[in-house]
């Protein structure tokens, strides 16, 4: 139901089958306050109650759980907690990023072992994933990216001729791409129904409808204030993401906010799916700045988005960007360039959702009011493995433990801040336009390369 409140227009949510939890009634007590009931809020209180299990630890969601990217994601689970190995090479040198791949892969591993383990069903299919060239340039990027990988021990990736990857998906535009051993696809909401109900039953109290509308200092520790009450915490981790300045204005600085947006079509009759080929099921993305991803669902629906993520100047984060009719157009006319054999397909559900991103393209994570505070986010259009790590790193903050993960240089290091308002939204459209050109197979402007000496992308 394009057009339609998000509950009804997402097609996770829409499907979704589970109880509301109560809204907030205050005053009240806990060691630590989780705000924002997501996957970085949902792991964070999991670990918290795992490194702890007798901390009373509340989670308050302002809509319900899921509301934010965590339902309205792809579902598309990855070993990427770097945005890519030649940029995690870039920013923190070969030994870090060699880190960063074991600790991705063996992420998803740990995810998978724990889903299985807890009886969480997300219709995961362990499928990997693919990567699309689309032009000469983009395979010449694919065969290094395959050579940079196996550089860092990241030994999955496999560079694919045109033969093979239409092989395995049927698009006459490919001209080659990448094969990922590792990962899958997964239904994002029962994901985060799962985590909920086991954090639930390991004591975790969850509260919806109950939006924190401050946080401040309380001796200590800190009062959050909700409309019908308030919680008094030792420490509060925000898991916030692209809300966060909502509550630490200070913090947009660090981050921009971005909407992705997504179509999912009807289910596919066997002969439409014959058309096509996709047997392996892969999660599809391909290699422009502003690429295309898209993989089946369970019921055999294709889920198309777009990266070509849209800041709303101002920061701006509500129901009024959930939507965009241009977007849709665009992503109708993508599909039909890459699969000319199913341009009757319909496409009844369309949405967007706000992504965080970094100029370094990698989450960060810091403190506020002494400490009392703790946040992560950032991690662009790669949330649903690196949630499980920022919420591991979360919960050693609040309850000051010690982790190696603390010693990450990508927990240590704050990323490039950008620019304040008026110049932000000038400074996004100027870039969006110049990878725009890069992504139609022209030289990188004069800005663009200015922005990668320093190190600073845009992406989502
Ligand atoms: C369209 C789209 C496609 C994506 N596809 C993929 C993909 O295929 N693979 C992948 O790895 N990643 C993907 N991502 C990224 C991934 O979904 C996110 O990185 C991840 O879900 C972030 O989780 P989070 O819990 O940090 O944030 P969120 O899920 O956004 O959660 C933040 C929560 O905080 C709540 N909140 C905010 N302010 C307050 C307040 N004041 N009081 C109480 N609650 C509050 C919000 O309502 C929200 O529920 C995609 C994202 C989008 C938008």
């Amino acid at each position: 139901m394009p057009g339609a409140p998000i509950e009804q227009s997402c097609f996770w949510l829409a499907r979704r089958q589970t109880g509301s939890r109560p809204i907030y009634e205050g005053p009240g007590e806990a060691d630590v306050a989780v705000i924002g009931a997501g996957l970085t809020g949902l792991w964070t209180a999991l670990f918290l109650k795992e490194l702890d299990p007798d901390a009373e630890v509340v989670i308050l969601e302002q809509e319900i759980a899921a509301y934010g990217a965590s339902g309205r994601n792809a579902g598309m689970l990855s070993e990427t907690v770097d945005h890519g190995h030649g940029l995690a090479i870039q920013h923190f040198g070969e030994a870090e990023a060699r880190k960063l791949a074991r600790l991705g892969e063996a992420n998803v591993d740990e995810t998978i072992a724990y889903l299985s383990e807890r009886g969480i069903a997300c219709d995961y299919e362990p499928t990997g994933r693919l990567v699309a060239a689309l032009s000469a340039s983009q395979v010449h990027e694919a065969q290094r990216s395959v050579a940079t990988a196996r550089r860092l021990g990241a030994d999955g990736y496999r560079y694919l001729s045109r033969e093979e990857m239409r092989a395995q998906v049927d698009s006459p535009i490919y001209f080659g791409g990448v094969e990922v051993r590792g990962g899958g696809i997964l239904d994002p909401v029962k994901l985060v129904d799962g985590l909920m109900r086991e954090a639930e039953r390991v004591g975790v109290r969850i509260h919806e409808r109950s939006r924190v509308e401050s946080v401040r200092r309380d001796g200590a520790g800190v009062e959050l204030r909700t409309a019908r009450g308030r919680l008094r915490a030792r420490r509060t981790v925000l898991a916030t993401s692209a809300y966060t300045h909502q509550i630490l204005p200070r913090i947009a600085r660090r981050f921009i906010p971005l909407y992705d947006y997504i179509l999912v079509s009807e289910p596919l009759t066997p002969a439409q799916r014959d058309a096509i080929g996709w047997r392996e099921r892969q999660g599809v993305i391909d290699g422009r700045t502003f690429f295309n991803y898209y993989r089946l669902t369970a019921d055999d629906r294709i889920l198309w988005g777009t990266s070509e993520a849209v800041y709303y100047p101002g920061n701006r984060v509500d129901p009024g960007c959930d939507h965009s009719p241009a977007h849709y157009a665009a992503l109708r006319s993508s599909f039909r360039r890459h699969f000319p054999a199913l341009t009757s397909l319909d496409f009844p559900y369309a949405w967007g959702g706000p992504i965080c991103s970094t100029t370094r393209l990698t989450p960060f994570f810091g403190q506020a009011l002494g400490g009392r505070i703790v946040y992560g986010l950032g991690y662009t259009g790669h949330g649903l493995g690196t949630t499980r790590i920022a919420g591991r790193i979360l919960a050693h903050l609040a309850l000051d433990r010690w982790s190696d993960l603390l010693d990450l240089r990508m927990v240590r290091r704050k990323p490039f801040p950008y620019p304040p308002e008026p110049f932000r939204a000038w400074a996004v459209a100027a870039v969006t336009r110049a990878l725009r050109r890069v992504d139609e197979g022209k030289r990188p402007s004069a800005l663009l390369r200015l922005l990668d000496r320093f190190g600073i992308g845009f992406s989502s």
